[in-house]
């Protein structure tokens, strides 16, 4: 019987809490708290009645440690779930530290303010030596391995789907498949349609900021960068049919490369359709996605935020999406001398998620997955002391938890590869 608090409460902490709320044999107790306190009480006052979970609310800054401190001396949880955004897993990791509390999230650090001087310095040599040029990247979290380690805590980085779910497909792949896996080729399609011109599944901001930066992928011990969008595949997705990929840079890759040894190639695709791509195109163009603050009419903005706030909010979408989501790791490798090649897979159901938690299947496809990094660690399935990625664990428990909680997988001996 545990004691969480969750952080955030936008469209995938909304499903991951009400997941925890079918699981209070485990999640006794929930606090949710945000910056925004009002959407976590409109939460609480849903759910209650509806689940055995005692649930409290409260609001923080969560760029703020000793906001964050302060709560979590007051709450006393054994385990903080951070599903805010990717700006805050520092802070929140920083307050865990100092309250010796275990920490998990959905997805690694990158800074809001790519301006600021230290950060960029940073980057700036990493981008040399690593060569590659996304905004966000492990080496921030995983410098957290030794004092995470001294205070007898877990840090759980990347339990949403991708990274995540994929994670776990590639452990379990090496588990029970494979002796040596050569090739690991991640596809991601979403098959959903919101009937909007343009809009995001997730966080706007954080969404377009990965899908217009340039693509890498790890090969023969090394990144390799591309333009964004420049390689593209075709596949036929079941439960999706035919769709255009393309591959772009994506932060399992940077972990699996670490975790998984001697793998040859990594790559990750994702399916967008050609009305997203002019649209995204054309706002780059016009310097909507761009994250340096102008002035207008005497106020400083932000052109991504501001274009935030004029899209659809992901969470709105639920009621609107229809299709499949088809995403998951096809391995090469060998197998008792044997070559081999091994797909594992999730067919999603937007409107099945609609029904169920009433939100769409992209907040469903990485809230499950939270909920089900959090249930082990508290269950003691998972731990140990130190900053880890899922792909570090046994991954048993947790495809059995896929299977029981709205994910199951399917698997495929014979697939079609990606050339
Ligand atoms: P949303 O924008 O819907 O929700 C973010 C939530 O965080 C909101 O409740 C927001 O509050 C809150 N928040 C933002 N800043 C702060 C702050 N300083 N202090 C406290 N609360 C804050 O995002 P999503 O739900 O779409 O995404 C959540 C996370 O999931 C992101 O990190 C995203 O990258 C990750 N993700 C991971 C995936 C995976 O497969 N691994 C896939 C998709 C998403 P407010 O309501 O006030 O704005």
């Amino acid at each position: 019987m545990s004691r969480v608090l969750v952080i955030g409460c936008g469209g995938v902490a909304s499903v991951a809490i009400k997941k925890c709320c079918k699981n209070s044999d485990v999640f006794a107790e929930l606090c949710i708290a945000s910056r925004t306190k009002e959407k976590c009480d409109a939460l609480k006052a849903e759910l209650e009645g509806k689940t055995a979970t005692r649930i409290s609310t409260a609001r923080v800054d969560a760029d703020r440690v000793e906001e964050l401190v302060a709560l979590i001396e007051s709450y006393r949880p054994d385990l903080v779930m951070n599903i805010a955004l990717p700006y805050q897993d520092l802070s929140i990791m920083e307050a865990c530290l100092r309250c010796r509390v275990s920490y998990m999230d959905t997805a690694n650090y990158e800074p809001e303010n790519t301006d600021d001087p230290e950060w960029r310095a940073a980057y700036e040599e990493r981008r040399r030596r690593l060569g590659f040029s996304a905004l966000f990247d492990y080496s921030w979290q995983w410098a957290y391995h030794d004092r995470f380690r001294e205070a007898g805590i877990t840090a759980l980085l990347g339990s949403g789907f991708d990274p995540g779910v994929t994670s776990v497909f590639t452990a379990y792949a090496l588990k029970h498949h494979f002796d040596h896996i050569e090739e690991i080729d991640i596809l991601d399609c979403n098959g959903g349609d919101h009937g909007y011109p343009f809009a995001t599944n997730f966080n706007p901001e954080i969404n377009l900021r990965e899908v217009s930066s340039p693509g890498s992928y790890w090969e023969n011990g090394r990144w390799i960068e591309t333009e964004p969008m420049a390689i593209k595949r075709v596949y036929d997705f079941e439960g999706v049919g035919r769709k255009d990929m393309y591959l772009l840079h994506h932060e399992e890759i940077e972990s699996l490369a670490k975790n998984i040894p001697g793998v040859r190639r990594i790559r990750f695709f994702m399916t967008f359709g050609q009305s997203y791509l002019t649209h995204m195109k054309c706002l780059e163009n016009v310097g909507l996605l761009s994250t340096k603050p102008i002035v207008f009419e005497g106020r400083e903005i932000v052109p991504i935020q501001f274009l935030k706030a004029l899209l659809p909010d992901p969470a709105s979408l639920g009621p609107r999406t229809k299709g499949k989501t088809n995403i998951g790791c096809i391995f090469k490798g060998r197998k008792d001398g044997k070559d081999r090649a091994y797909y594992l897979y999730n067919i999603c159901d937007h409107e099945e998620c609609y029904r169920e938690v009433g939100s769409q299947a992209i907040a469903y496809t990485t809230g499950v997955p939270a909920m089900i990094g959090a249930k082990l660690l508290l269950t003691g399935k998972w731990g140990g002391a130190g900053v880890f990625n899922a792909e570090e664990f046994d991954p048993d428990p947790f495809m059995d938890e896929l299977n029981r909680q709205g994910l199951p997988w399917k698997e495929s001996f014979d697939p079609v590869l990606v050339d």
